[in-house]
């Protein structure tokens, strides 16, 4: 009969929390092309918040490319502190804190939210260089298959 909540026993730390809400960035910008991302020289700003009281983080933004020229992986090194994280060439998943502990957060991390965006943003610099890039990102910031979609010439 009773309603009181049973305590949740102390080795549980994590508190009731509300369901997780998805990640939402102000503005990413990818200030590179894409031979800046295969030689780790890209920048990678991901802007969160809201307009009164934002936040601005950047990070070294580098592409792991296969032999056969195949984007494989993302890493994402911020500059303020050097934490490197990895997501895998589709932004699939993160090593960050927030994606590891709260995986099931909807469209996952901020480095992955903003990872999809930023290979939007590079696929479209890239559609004018045929040279580099034949192929391109897709509309909107679905999931991108990046090794099927991306081939690099050479
Ligand atoms: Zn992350």
């Amino acid at each position: 009969m009773s309603t009181v909540p049973v305590p949740r026993p102390p080795s549980h730390p994590i508190p009731e929390r509300k369901p997780l809400q998805p990640v939402q960035l102000l503005r990413v910008e990818c200030r590179a092309g894409i031979e800046d991302v295969i030689l780790g020289r890209a920048v990678l700003v991901i802007v969160s918040g809201d307009a009164t009281d934002s936040d601005t983080a950047g990070y070294w933004l580098k592409a792991d490319v296969s032999h056969t020229g195949h984007i494989v992986s993302w890493q994402l090194q911020k500059f303020a502190t050097g934490e490197r994280y990895n997501l895998p060439a589709d932004c699939s998943s993160c090593e960050c804190a927030d994606h590891v502990y709260r995986e099931e957060r909807p469209g996952g991390c901020r480095h992955m939210v903003a990872m999809r965006q930023a290979v939007v943003q590079l696929g479209r610099m890239a559609s004018g260089d045929d040279d580099m890039v034949e192929a391109v990102a897709g509309e909107g910031d679905e999931p991108v298959d990046l090794d099927q979609r991306w081939t690099l010439a050479g």
